[in-house]
């Protein structure tokens, strides 16, 4: 509710602090400004506006708009997953449990809910107890939690943006005239160090840069304490000045004369960009698309426009941030949410003023929700990763398809680029939607690496294994050692983690909160849950039989690089998965142990198969290919192909052909055979053929619905409650109910409903229906408490 000049002053995207509550205070953002009487609830008061100027721009917020709309979710998650947490100033109310409280009986269940939940956790913040509730609207439970004495709260505002002050030093402006300074210099005839100060900082002033204190201390190596006392005596005076934090230090160059067939695709996915809005880029491994991208972006920086370039995972594409910073340098922004607050902050308010340094914005998905205004182009590279998608919490967004409709309300461009482009992307080309450039030559006219099929069962057979290693391959990486070339191992994590098992019980350890085993790690002697975190130490004894015959069972690459340290004693192993690139330069450090060739034999995760771009690698093993296409999901095979198409393309990139060796029990999987000879268009077909005979994407859109709680029963009546609704609707449409491979998490019980929604249905129409059949399901009392999670075009 705002008052007649409130109105006058505010406008879409600006903050305001709303009450909540008797004491709380939220902030939230101006969406509509209007006349209409709410019916559902009680409007509120305004208690402060909190901006001059909106902070977010109208198209942004067409485009939550959007995301709301088609992933089906509120606006409320996109805005909190959109802005940087600096931006919600907010008293923060923080949740904590009444340790002397006892009579748990009398809590109802969602009260019992949170009150559990603080039994593991010291504190919740509101947004967590509405995540565990589902719900947004907390306040009444948390109320007769704090009316029942079984927590309290406390309060805590905080200003969370600092930007980073530098301290300058600089003359008193008194000192102006020659004459003054000559008085000064002579004044200070006997404070030698002084003195010095003051000479070198004329010295510095040459450049006519604002001079660093810290400056004048290194290169005129005077002290700290020196310029204090002159800056007491009035002489020097301190100033400050807002400095951004991500700041490209070096020299740009050139950009790369492309060659002509990277010159053909340039100029083909600009006359594509005459007639359509989206083009993708159908490269192959090395053909050197990031080039291409770089005219592009050149290009578009003339218009003065601005460049979203967006990348699946930062952390494991240092690479090409290094590249795109060599040629633009502080032209870049670079943006991610694992970055600090500040540094994303100031991302957003450069962006915001439309400072030359963001002009190209480098980022991972959540980049999608920046306030860009004057957008030009927006690259996708990799479009194909399925880390684009967000799972986990909503909205469940795609930041691929997000950034088609993003492109298109800033009347953008869009390049999709990828050597293994996803069934829908190519889908879309090959129906007249997208443009496609194909550019089919490796740069440098190396050739397609070599690929050979090694059939292990036979191997097994015939005893010529050692370990996880056929003697083929074993010949291969000592051929590719002998001349001082380096070898890329790599294994699949699915299904591969190491489990403990008994070996006269069968039993293996597992998860108190989930329904899986504990992975082993060998190096710390420790068991641990890849879902929930739990650790604890190896047991020395089976659980249930007593007996201590435990054994490891699966392999991961942690028994690899074992392996291998016995194999070649005499060379550098370097393993890289999620236990050894943990912290902020995990990676850089192992890629640039490898890149400095440091490292001569590297083994590692799907992590390996991300764009990295290495010169001396001749030899890329896959140690089992098997489980990758066993996995039961409609896009097990695609998958399975985009990945070892990707793992062998860090094969033989810059000189010769290289070699990559796929270990299998089935060489003459369509799949493998694909993968054999890079036939993409023959994987397509086939793929294709299937997902229309049972009904799957790009044809069909995917909603899944998932239903989670504590009690297994409750999510069981839930689910099949759920079914017999949406089947009355959409009737052969509905797929399940299941229950995932691990169907028990964080002590949740977790089941699953698909909705298939073909060709020529109404999308709109039937997310009406299903918000309908939502709400009934949760006016039902029984089912009230249970998580329900809608996913659409579920991964
Ligand atoms: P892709 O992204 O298609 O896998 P890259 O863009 O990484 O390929 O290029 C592969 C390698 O070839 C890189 O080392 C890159 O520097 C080099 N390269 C590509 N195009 C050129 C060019 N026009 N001039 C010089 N080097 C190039
Ligand atoms: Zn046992
Ligand atoms: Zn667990």
């Amino acid at each position: 509710m705002v008052t007649k000049s409130e109105a006058e002053f505010l406008q879409r995207g600006m903050r305001v602090a709303v009450s909540f509550g008797k004491t709380k205070m939220y902030t939230a953002l101006v969406f509509d400004i209007h006349q209409n009487p709410p019916e559902l609830y009680e409007a509120k008061e305004i208690i402060q506006i909190l901006d001059e100027k909106p902070i977010v721009t109208e198209i942004q917020l067409q485009n939550w708009q959007w995301i709301a709309s088609y992933y089906m979710c509120s606006l409320g998650d996109v805005y909190r997953a959109a802005l940087p947490s600096a931006f919600l100033l907010e008293s923060e109310t923080i949740v904590l449990k009444n340790e002397a409280f006892q009579n748990e009986s009398e809590l109802n269940d969602e009260e019992f809910l949170i009150f559990e939940a603080l039994q593991h956790q010291s504190q919740l913040t509101i947004h967590q107890v509405s995540d565990i509730l589902g719900k947004k609207n907390v306040l009444p439970v948390i109320n007769e939690l704090i009316h029942k004495s079984a927590v309290s709260v406390k309060e805590e505002i905080y200003e969370q943006y600092k930007p980073k002050m530098v301290k300058y030093v600089r003359l008193n402006s008194v000192y102006n005239s020659d004459t003054d300074l000559q008085q000064l210099l002579e004044q200070l005839n006997r404070a030698k160090k002084q003195r010095e100060a003051v000479l070198g900082y004329f010295q510095l002033a040459v450049d006519k840069k604002p001079i660093k204190a810290k400056e004048l201390e290194t290169k005129i190596e005077v002290s700290a304490a020196v310029i204090k006392t002159l800056v007491d005596k009035n002489v020097f005076e301190f100033y400050q000045i807002q400095t951004d934090r991500i700041n490209f230090k070096g020299e740009t160059n050139q950009l790369k004369e492309l060659n002509e067939f990277q010159e053909t695709a340039l100029s083909e996915i600009k006359s594509q960009f005459q007639e359509k809005d989206v083009v993708l880029l159908h490269g192959i491994t090395s053909s050197g698309k990031t080039e291409v991208y770089t005219k592009l972006i050149e290009d578009n920086l003339a218009s003065g426009k601005q460049i979203l370039f967006l990348l699946p995972e930062i952390a494991l594409t240092t690479q090409i941030i290094t590249r795109l910073q060599n040629y633009f340098g502080n032209q870049i922004s670079v943006f991610h949410s694992k970055y600090s607050m500040n540094e994303r902050v100031e991302v957003w308010n450069n962006l915001l003023e439309q400072k030359l340094k963001a002009q190209i914005i480098l980022g991972a998905r959540s980049s999608v929700f920046l306030p860009f205004s004057n957008l030009g182009l927006i690259i996708v590279d990799e479009e194909h990763e399925t880390s684009y998608k967000q799972f986990e919490p909503s909205p469940r967004y795609h930041a691929r398809d997000t950034a088609v409709v993003l492109a298109h309300q800033h009347k953008a461009k869009i390049l999709l680029g990828s050597a293994t482009p996803s069934l829908e992307s190519y889908f879309n080309t090959q129906n007249g939607k997208y443009g496609l450039v194909e550019l089919n030559r490796r740069f440098g006219n190396v050739q397609m690496p070599k690929i050979e099929l090694i059939d292990i069962k036979e191997k097994h057979r015939k005893k010529r294994m050692n370990g996880h290693f056929s003697d083929r391959l074993l010949t291969m990486m000592q051929d590719a050692l002998d001349e001082k070339e380096q070898i890329i191992l790599f294994q699949n994590r699915r299904g591969f983690s190491p489990v403990l098992e008994c070996t006269t019980c069968g039993v293996a350890p597992q998860c108190p909160n989930c329904d899986v085993s504990l992975t082993y790690h060998k190096y710390r002697s420790e068991l641990k849950c890849h879902y929930c975190n739990y650790q604890r130490a190896k047991p020395n004894s089976c659980s249930a039989c007593g007996s201590n015959t435990l054994d490891t069972k699966g392999f991961g690459t942690e028994q690899i690089e074992l392996e291998l340290k016995e194999l070649f004693p005499n060379y550098n192993i370097g393993r890289m998965d999620l236990d050894t690139t943990r912290g902020k330069h995990g990676y850089q450090k192992i890629i640039g142990a490898f890149e400095a060739r440091e490292i001569d034999i590297l083994v590692g995760t799907q992590m390996l198969s991300k764009g990295l771009d290495f010169n001396n690698v001749s030899l890329v093993g896959i140690l089992n290919a098997d489980n990758m296409l066993n996995f039961p999901d409609f896009r097990a095979h695609e998958r399975c192909y985009d990945m070892l198409v990707q793992v062998s393309g860090r094969a033989g990139r810059a000189k010769k052909q290289g070699n990559v060796a796929i270990q299998t029990f089935n060489p003459y999987h369509q799949i493998l055979q694909q993968v054999s000879t890079t036939n993409y268009a023959e994987m397509y077909k086939e793929q294709l053929q299937e997902r229309w005979q049972y009904h799957y994407p790009p044809y069909y859109r995917l909603i899944k619905i998932t239903l989670k709680h504590k009690d297994y029963t409750k999510v069981d009546s839930g689910i099949n409650w759920l079914a017999k609704a949406l089947q009355n609707v959409f009737h052969e449409n509905v797929l399940g109910p299941t229950a995932p491979v691990v169907s028990r998490v964080r002590n949740q019980y977790i089941k699953n409903l698909t909705i298939k929604i073909p060709p020529k249905q109404n999308l709109a129409e039937t997310k009406r229906q299903l918000e309908r059949i939502k709400t009934t399901f949760q006016s039902v009392k029984e089912f009230r408490p249970i998580r329900f999670i809608v996913d659409v075009d579920a991964q």
